[in-house]
């Protein structure tokens, strides 16, 4: 397979070094490595048209990789599979400042995206928090992922104007076009959106993007409990507030953040905002914040001179992993209808009293998102149980509630159980679409969902 690959793209796009393989057994996960048999790394579409034609022939499973930075499994490859890595095809295409648009490579990174745009004012919003600094726009596209900008600017799919991607024949297809609003057929770009590669494999993006706001403000509030943050969010955005950024910190992740860096801050229930605009309107919008914030007994903030809440934020997930030695993650991101924060948020700090284990919970909440991390030790198989047995229970209030599994991460492998049961009715009608794209099922199998 390897010589055949070799000489199909050119030795140098292709290896089975054990410690390349290893380097892609995983994503950021905290489930099982697997490592496959070939790592290729794609420079054109015409390569991963290649390479997927090859694999259909020979009914090789093919796992697309951006930076790996997912973490529900769904970059984790097949034992006998090959690792597409896009990394290498990180050219900007076709720049139109006028119009708002770029098109891209999938490698590209997503702040250095963002580096390019700044010299024209303009901005692609979704940051995915903290992994901005490696998430490549193939990866986020195939997540759908969102960021603390996603209150105000939505998430990747709403910038998504044009996709050219590779089928599991190797067929190439163009999905979409450059206008912004259009009725217009049916939408692909959305069935291939979110897909985390087991569709089609990216091989050219055209997103929309935005100016960078005229202005910006960033205030912070503390709250007595969990609930009260989580009430004044739930105001607001019923309010309409017109908010950039809402993200909820529990007294735990601050206890986290201090543990790792220091910072100082006050070990409760916290909220980071930002609101973008002209003078008048950051006046307006803090002033209505400030007192729905105060009608639910919360408090300004002050940070230390010099902190940035988004450098603080950007730590969060390194901060819990780190607080307890031999401890891991297990994580969720569950997504509802916004007025269901508080019971989320006291259903999570319920969970977490009873059990005796440590539960953070965070998130864009001003989407209705929310993460709980549960930390619990593998080798101690009682607790670890009953950590997933938590996790397990705040997904199904989320469910229960009119959300899902997941508003961020994917499904991928760690989900895929719980998927299936949310999404029972759809499942034949899925199997169904991934069947026309990827007859013989070499796309990422395994992700998502089983076939039947
Ligand atoms: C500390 C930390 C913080 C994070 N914060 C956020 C956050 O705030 N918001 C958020 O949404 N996510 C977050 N994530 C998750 C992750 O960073 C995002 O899902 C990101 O979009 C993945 O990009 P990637 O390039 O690493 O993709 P990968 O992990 O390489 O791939 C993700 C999925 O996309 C598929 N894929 C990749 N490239 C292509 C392609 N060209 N064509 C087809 N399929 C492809 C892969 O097969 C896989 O299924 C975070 C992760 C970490 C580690």
């Amino acid at each position: 397979m390897i010589d055949q690959l070799r000489k199909l793209i050119g030795s140098d796009k292709v290896t089975d070094h054990p410690t390349t393989l290893e380097s892609v057994a995983i994503d950021e996960s905290a489930l099982t490595p697997v490592t496959p048999r070939a790592l290729v790394w794609a420079e054109t579409a015409a390569d991963i048209e290649t390479v997927v034609k090859f694999a259909y022939e020979e009914e090789i499973p093919l796992t697309a990789r951006g930076a790996g930075s997912a973490l529900e499994g769904s970059t984790i490859p097949l034992a006998e599979g090959i690792v597409l890595d896009f990394s290498r095809m990180k050219r900007v295409l076709e720049f139109w400042p006028e119009d708002l648009q770029v098109r891209v490579e999938p490698g590209v990174v997503y702040d250095q995206l963002n580096e390019f745009l700044k010299r024209e004012s303009l901005f692609f919003p979704p940051a995915p928090g903290g992994s901005s600094d490696v998430a490549t726009i193939g990866g986020m596209v195939s997540t759908n992922a969102s960021g603390i900008y996603s209150v105000k600017y939505g998430c990747t799919k709403d910038y998504v104007l044009q996709l050219e991607v590779v089928d599991g024949t190797g067929r190439l297809h163009r999905f979409g076009n450059r206008a912004v609003k259009r009725s217009s057929g049916y939408n692909l770009i959305d069935l291939v959106v979110g897909s985390e590669g087991t569709l089609a494999l990216i091989t050219a993006v055209t997103l929309r993007l935005q100016g960078i706001p005229e202005g910006n403000r960033r205030i912070a509030f503390k709250f007595k409990s969990e609930t009260d943050a989580a009430a004044a969010v739930s105001e607001m955005m019923r309010y309409g507030l017109d908010l950039a950024a809402v993200e909820y910190l529990d007294r735990d992740v601050i206890a986290a953040l201090n543990l790792l860096n220091d910072y100082g801050l006050e070990e409760t229930a916290s909220l980071f905002l930002e609101i973008h605009g002209p003078a008048p309107v950051l006046d307006a919008n803090q002033q209505v914040v400030a007192e729905i914030v105060t009608d639910q007994g919360g408090e300004p903030l002050t940070l230390t001179s010099g902190q940035n809440p988004w450098e603080i934020r950007h730590h969060v997930t390194d901060a819990i992993k780190l607080r307890r030695p031999g401890y891991s993650i297990i994580r969720n991101d569950v997504a509802f209808p916004i007025s269901k924060l508080p019971e989320m948020v006291e259903y999570c700090r319920l969970l977490a009293r009873e059990s005796g284990l440590l539960v953070h919970t965070f998130g864009h909440v001003g989407i209705g998102l929310l993460h709980a991390l549960t930390l619990a030790r593998r080798q101690n198989k009682v607790e670890w149980q009953l950590g997933g047995e938590i996790n397990r229970k705040i997904i199904a209030r989320a469910v229960a509630l009119g959300g899902t599994i997941s508003g961020e991460h994917g499904i991928g492998l760690g989900h895929k159980e719980m998927f299936q049961r949310e999404q029972e009715q759809s499942l034949e009608l899925m199997r169904s679409i991934k069947q026309v794209l990827d007859p013989r099922g070499i796309l990422n199998p395994g992700k998502i969902i089983d076939p039947a």
